[in-house]
C-alpha cells in the first residue's frame, strides 16, 4: 500500500476522532466550525449569512445555491459517474471582500488549519472567511502535507489558522468552516470508502491519464468505480421515477444509450443543469487513446 493510501485509509477509519480533533483546535484558535448535511443547507446558510450582514449578492440567493453546488456535490455527482476530480475550487469573493466563499484542499487536526489551494488572496483578507468541506478532507498531522501538497495541480498555497489576531497583517476577521456530509457517512458505512480517499489530484480527468490508464495515488479504482457504485445503487428509492432511474442506473449499456438520449433532445426550459457533452466514460476512454 502506498504512503498517500495508507493515510487517507487511516483517516476514513478514525474519521469521528480526526473531525473532533480539528474542531477543538481550531474552535480554541477563534475559528467556528458548522456542520451541515448537503448543499442545499450550505445555501441556505450562506443566504441567512448574507442577509444578517447585509451582504449583497449580484444575482441574489440562486447564484448563492450555485456556487455550494458547484463546490460541494456530495458524493451523488459519484454515483452519476462524475470524475470525483471534477467539483469546483474557485472561491466567490462578494462586496469588496466582505465575504469570501471558498473550498478547503485539506483540513489538518493536529494544527486545526486549512489549507486552501489556487487562491489569489491579496490585500488583507476577507472581512468574513466561510470555507466549505467534505467531511473526508482531514488529515492527521501538519507533516501529511508533505506528501499531499505535490500531487495537487496547484501550486499556490494558503493556510487558515483561525480569525486574524492583534498584530497580525493579513487574515479574515471571522473564520467559519463548514463541513459537509452529503451522503459521506452513508458511503463509508456501506465498505464504498475507497472512493473518499480522493485527494482531487485531477489524475483521473479526461484527457490527463496515460495510455496505460489512471495512476490514482490513493489506489481507487477510476474506472471500475462509478459502475461498480451503480451496481449498488438502492432501487427502492421512493417513487416511480426514483425505481426507473435505479434501474437504469444498473444497466451500464442502457444507462449509456439514456445518457446519449438525454443530450440529444435535452430542452433548456426544464429549468435543469445541461448535461455534458460527453459522459465521464466517453471522455475517459477517449482520454485514454
Ligand atoms: S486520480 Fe484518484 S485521487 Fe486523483 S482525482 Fe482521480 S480519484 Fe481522486
Amino acid at each position: 500500500m502506498t504512503k498517500p493510501t495508507e493515510i487517507r485509509s487511516h483517516v476514513l477509519a478514525n474519521l469521528d476522532h480526526y473531525l473532533a480533533e480539528l474542531d477543538k483546535q481550531l474552535t480554541a484558535q477563534g475559528g467556528t466550525v458548522v456542520y451541515l448535511r448537503g448543499a442545499d443547507e450550505v445555501a441556505d446558510y450562506l443566504e441567512l449569512l448574507t442577509r444578517e450582514r447585509e451582504i449583497p449578492v449580484p444575482g441574489g440567493a440562486e447564484s448563492l445555491r450555485r456556487h455550494a453546488e458547484r463546490i460541494e456535490p456530495g458524493v451523488e455527482a459519484y454515483l452519476r459517474g462524475e470524475s470525483p476530480a471534477d467539483a469546483d475550487t474557485e472561491s466567490l469573493e462578494l462586496a469588496d471582500g466582505a465575504l469570501r466563499i471558498s473550498a478547503a484542499a485539506f483540513l489538518i487536526a493536529d494544527a486545526g488549519a486549512i489549507c486552501l489551494t489556487g487562491e489569489h488572496p491579496g490585500g488583507t483578507g476577507p472581512k468574513i472567511q466561510v470555507v466549505v468541506a467534505g467531511i473526508e478532507k482531514v488529515l492527521p498531522r501538519m507533516r501529511d502535507l508533505a506528501v499531499f501538497l505535490p500531487l495537487l495541480p496547484s501550486d499556490t498555497t494558503r493556510f487558515l489558522t483561525g480569525p486574524r489576531r492583534a498584530g497580525e497583517l493579513d487574515g479574515p476577521e471571522e473564520l467559519c468552516l463548514i463541513l459537509v456530509d452529503g451522503g459521506r457517512s452513508e458511503l463509508l458505512a456501506k465498505e464504498r470508502r475507497d472512493l473518499l480517499r480522493c485527494v482531487r489530484c485531477g489524475a483521473c480527468l479526461p484527457g490527463r491519464a496515460g495510455g496505460g490508464g489512471v495512476d490514482c495515488p490513493v489506489g481507487i479504482d477510476t474506472e471500475g468505480l462509478p459502475l461498480r457504485l451503480r451496481e449498488e445503487a438502492p432501487l427502492e428509492v421512493g417513487g416511480w421515477k426514483f425505481r426507473l432511474w435505479g434501474y437504469v442506473m444498473r444497466k451500464p449499456r442502457l444507462y449509456e444509450f439514456a445518457g446519449q438520449m438525454l443530450r440529444a433532445f435535452w430542452r433548456e426550459e426544464w429549468g435543469l443543469p445541461a448535461p455534458p457533452a460527453k459522459s465521464f466514460r466517453q471522455a475517459w476512454r477517449e482520454g485514454k487513446k
